[in-house]
């Protein structure tokens, strides 16, 4: 398989951090999840975390320059001629236009857009079931797919916890701001032929398979 730039978009919960860890797994492909680099910052107390910690808790989104300038500095560090998945970025058009400005800068294509469905019946009952190593950020599902031992990562051993904004209230308002912000996204890049779609309610080596086929069809269609 060719190295790709993609960028997966869908709302929270509909198991995009999985699928890009699984594909990093497999080519090695870097998995860049927005919501993991934010959590990082804010564990550490850096300026951005404690400029984005208040957005995040309520479920709000953290203002586009300051992901977007994150974002573009870590995928300016990604070694030439790596793949590279994006997870959670971009979340809105101008964070699109950002990128594509950056993209364009050093000549790096997208690949594609993997758009993950999924209701939204499913994806509350996902979350609210989500747990995350507070060290590694592995994700785990109290019902599916539990730690091995009890609240220790099966990864790293680190503590299991729920996130903050995991809590029914929160995800609540984060879907909102999903649809407001980041569906007008799917259109957008619908538009430049980059869209495709993964049915997101099936198991994760499904999905997984799925994604392999559709990466596949972009190799024979290039
Ligand atoms: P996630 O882990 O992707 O669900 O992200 C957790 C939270 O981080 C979101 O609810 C936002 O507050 C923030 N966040 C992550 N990615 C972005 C982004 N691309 N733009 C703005 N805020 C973001």
């Amino acid at each position: 398989m060719k190295a790709k730039h993609l960028i997966f978009l869908g709302p929270p919960g509909t198991g995009k951090g999985t699928q890009a860890q699984l594909l990093n797994d497999k080519f090695g492909w870097a998995a860049m999840s927005s919501g993991d680099i934010l959590r990082a910052e804010v564990k550490a107390e850096s300026k951005i975390g404690l400029a984005a910690h208040e957005y995040m808790r309520t479920g709000a989104l953290v203002p586009d320059d300051i992901i977007t300038g994150v974002i573009l500095a870590g995928l300016e560090r990604v070694a030439a001629g790596r793949g590279w998945i994006l997870d959670g970025f971009p979340r809105t058009v101008p964070q699109a236009e950002a990128l594509a400005a950056g993209l364009a800068k050093w000549k790096l294509p997208i690949d594609g857009v993997i758009y993950f469905n999924l209701p939204d019946a499913t994806i509350i009952e996902r979350i609210v079931t989500r747990r995350v190593c507070k060290e590694c950020a592995t994700t785990y599902n109290v019902r599916f797919s539990p730690p091995k031992a009890g609240d220790r990562c099966d990864r790293c051993g680190g503590a299991v916890i729920q996130r903050e904004d995991d809590r029914e209230e929160v995800i609540v308002k984060r879907l909102s701001t999903y649809r407001t912000q980041t569906a007008p996204l799917i259109e957008y890049y619908e538009r430049q032929g980059l869209l495709r779609s993964v049915d997101a309610s099936l198991a994760p080596a499904t999905v997984h398979a799925a994604a392999l086929e559709l990466l596949a069809r972009l190799d024979a269609s290039a």
